[in-house]
């Protein structure tokens, strides 16, 4: 699936963005939960609807009509029967940073008010959404994986989040409970865009100002337990012991020695949660708990290392003379950027004096959900020492309007040359 265009129509505007009005929406925005530098916003609380509410109203001023739907994604569009989609998220992830998502949503609303300003001629409009509850405090992706209608939303009313309060509950709460999903249509919908902070290190190393998502990465994450036995850690002998965490250690050493040698250029993995059972310095641990995930581009990778995960926890049991249990506890498929969408961006970051870089995206985004329906395109721009998820995430205000010239630039030709579905 790759988008297709034609000879390029006349009567679309062409969308400038006002830089000044872009950085003081986003700074606006910035104020609901504030905390420091950064910002504690979590999904469908009361300071993230407060900011939903602002958002909604921000849209109207801008001549959008405005919807907020049965699970809390914040719709404005423009009159335009067909209208590209362009999105992200305004919930953050506990004391988080002021740009991770709320950047792509701010850049929509300024696209779609610079459109308007301009007339908003063409049959050819835009959808800016900024979707429910990316960070996951009930489910990660909700709002866009009820949006394309990949949710069972009856399933997920029983969800809590940290609190322990239920979706159910929440959007009874805060008065969305009886309104419908919205919903995506390939009828309606022909493309979307998602721009982002990049939320790590590599284009601020590279002095790049741009960067072109080519794939966001799959990801699977494993449980791998070990069973032994619980014994005297100072009257067992060696050689006697059943030491379910020894397996585990050994287990850890060469699952990363396997990764680093099978590894792409992309590739990353983590072992981020080790647990020993009983947890003594006096007793042989009896079992021993690891989380172990990994990330890459190519799904026929994940499935080597997740083949190697589960051979080689076999062999290490046997070898400490423990027991073994691996399972993969989540995966998410590696998601292509359409090829077209990419072009356009390089272009237009060339255009504009912005040197671009094609990369992957290592963070999932709702782009990974849309694009399994829809040809999908993402643009990053550098985050300062690649910090992200934390109050000391931030950009330079250079790139934050470089980022915004560029997606006006490849929006104006998409409008321009898009194939009406
Ligand atoms: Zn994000």
């Amino acid at each position: 699936m790759s988008l297709a265009v034609v000879a390029s129509r006349n009567d679309v505007p062409t969308i400038e963005i006002d830089s000044d009005r872009l950085l003081a929406d986003m700074r606006a925005l910035a104020d609901f939960g504030k905390v420091g530098s950064g910002v504690h916003r979590r999904a469908l609380g009361s300071v993230d609807m407060q900011a939903r509410g602002w958002l909604a109203d921000r849209m109207r001023a801008a001549g959008l009509a405005v919807e907020m739907d049965g699970v809390g994604n914040v719709i404005g569009r423009t009159p335009h029967a067909r209208r590209i989609l362009i999105g992200s998220h305004t919930d953050t992830v506990p004391n988080g940073g002021w740009l991770d998502g709320a950047m792509g949503v701010i850049y929509g609303l300024e696209l779609a008010r610079a459109f308007m300003a301009a007339g908003g001629g063409g049959e050819i409009g835009l959808e800016i959404v900024s979707f429910s509850d990316e960070e996951g405090c009930f489910a990660a992706l909700l709002g866009s994986h009820s949006f394309v209608g990949e949710m069972d939303r009856d399933a997920m009313l029983d969800r809590v989040n940290e609190d322990g309060v239920r979706l159910a509950d929440t959007l009874e709460a805060v008065g969305l409970a009886d309104k419908a999903a919205a919903r995506f249509d390939p009828a309606i919908h022909p493309a979307y865009l998602e721009a982002h902070i990049e939320q790590g290190p590599v284009l601020e190393a590279k002095g790049l100002p741009i960067g072109i998502v080519t794939t966001i990465v799959g990801v699977r994450g494993w449980k791998i337990s070990f069973h032994g036995q619980a014994d005297h850690a100072g009257t067992t002998p060696m050689a006697m012991r059943l030491d379910a965490g020894a397996a585990l250690c050994d287990f850890a050493v060469r699952i990363a020695a396997f990764c680093r040698r099978e590894s792409g250029t992309h590739t990353v993995w983590n072992g981020g949660d080790i647990r020993l059972i009983p947890g003594a310095h006096n007793v042989v641990p009896e079992r021993a708990d690891y989380i172990f995930s990994f990330r890459d581009p190519s799904a026929a990778l994940l499935d080597r290392i997740a083949q190697e995960v589960e051979r080689l926890s076999s062999v290490v049991a046997a070898e400490h003379g423990v027991t073994s249990e691996a399972g993969q506890i989540f995966a998410m498929a590696p998601a292509a950027m359409d090829e077209t969408l990419m072009g356009l961006m390089r272009d237009a970051a060339e255009a504009e004096g912005a040197p671009s870089l094609d990369m992957p995206s290592g963070a999932g985004h709702d782009a990974m959900v849309l694009a399994r329906h829809v040809p999908t395109g993402m643009l990053f721009i550098p985050s300062i020492a690649g910090r992200s998820h934390h109050v000391a995430e931030d950009s330079a205000p250079e790139d934050i309007v470089t980022g915004a010239r560029v997606m006006a630039r490849a929006l104006t030709t998409l409008c321009r040359t898009i194939a009406l579905p």
